[in-house]
């Protein structure tokens, strides 16, 4: 697609990725590595595709600084599916009971989930407030089988800036913010990420796990949804979502190239004081949420005076900005900037902003 045609996608996902990974990937559904056919009709198993697999595998452990007490596997069914996996896998037959933090919509999902399967305990709920912070303060007993964070609220544009010290399994869902900023991976026992927001096409689901939590919980799980023996099968025990796996793969590898996480992080939090700048300096706008727990990655707002509301929906359209309303929950505006999206095209956005002065 030539450039003037290319939209600027605040999309909250799936979402943007770099134009160069859209070329590759699109290369590699033609001809994968130059053997005449396409990614998508050589067997899994094939040479080349195993190559890719491990590549994977390992490009995300070297990405997070994780030792070999970690496995990272590709799996399908989404962060979604995790919801499932994680009880089954964490959360003990006989009295199991575990604590989660309540911080939105799919917070919620996941813990809905989890109670199919034992005692939760919600320690901390921002509900009451439509989810507009981060709650805090909260302790974990010891006595949990694990405790289950969401360290970026993609529809409302809050994120967990600390974790808390737990004695207990870490879990977090961090499908919005995987690979957006420096942290102690060590400090998690497992973390999950959907693809589609900051790392492939949808079709792939993250899952990092710390091995020796595993295999205590008296369950007999399901094949498809034992962590164990998807490690055991290097993430080959069925066919893998290999399209997926592969883009993530370029997108992993083009992050490492231009400097790793240090360097993406720095751009995200340009990028993200730049359109805060905006929010808080122009009348028209407010941010939805509270200011030290907002989001790097999906920066939500509102209009103060909705009669702006014609001016300001013609005015981003015209230039080119795509997927900018918020999510029907909250309403408002949200401009997801998630690493592959370049400084300008934020400059954008808030030229439009300033535009409506
Ligand atoms: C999008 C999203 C999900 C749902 O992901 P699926 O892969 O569609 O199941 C879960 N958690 C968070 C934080 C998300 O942003």
């Amino acid at each position: 697609m030539i450039e003037q045609q290319r939209k600027h996608n605040f999309s909250a996902g799936p979402s943007i990725l770099p134009q160069e990974v859209f070329r590759q990937a699109a290369d590699a559904v033609l001809d994968f590595n130059g053997m005449g056919l396409s990614l998508l009709e050589i067997s899994h198993r094939s040479k080349d595709f195993v190559a890719v697999m491990d590549e994977a595998r390992a490009i995300v452990k070297r990405l997070m600084n994780l030792n070999d007490d970690y496995e990272v596997l590709f799996l399908q069914g989404g962060a979604s599916l995790q919801f499932v996996m994680l009880p089954f896998n964490l959360m003990k037959k006989e009295g199991g009971k575990a604590a989660y933090l309540d911080t939105g919509v799919w917070a919620a999902g996941a813990i809905k989930e989890a109670k199919r399967f034992g005692t939760v305990d919600i320690v901390g709920s921002s509900k009451e407030e439509n989810y507009s912070f981060i709650p805090k303060g909260y302790t974990v007993d010891p006595s949990y089988d694990y405790f289950h964070c969401t360290s970026n609220n993609t529809i409302y544009g809050t994120q967990m800036h600390e974790f808390p010290k737990v004695d207990v399994p870490m879990v977090c869902d961090m499908s919005s913010d995987i690979f957006s900023e420096e942290r102690d991976y060590s400090r998690f026992d497992l973390i999950y990420a959907g693809a589609q927001k900051n790392m492939g096409p949808a079709g792939a689901t993250l899952v990092v796990v710390k091995k020796d939590i595993l295999g205590k919980t008296n369950r007999d799980i399901p094949s498809y949804l034992d962590y164990q023996l998807h490690i055991k099968k290097e993430s080959m025990f069925n066919t893998p979502p290999v399209f997926s796996v592969y883009t993530s793969l370029l997108t992993l590898q083009y992050l490492e190239k231009n400097g790793g996480i240090a360097a993406v992080e720095k751009q995200n939090k340009a990028k993200a004081k730049l359109l805060y700048d905006e929010i808080d300096r122009n009348p028209n706008f407010e941010g939805f949420a509270k200011k030290e727990d907002r989001s790097l990655m999906n920066v939500s707002f509102l209009l103060t005076d909705e009669s702006k509301k014609e001016r300001f929906d013609n005015a981003w359209k015209e230039a080119g900005i795509s997927g900018l309303n918020g999510h029907r929950t909250i309403g408002g505006y949200r401009a997801s900037i998630y690493n592959a999206m370049p400084i300008e095209s934020v400059q954008l956005l808030v030229d439009v902003m300033k535009s409506i002065d």
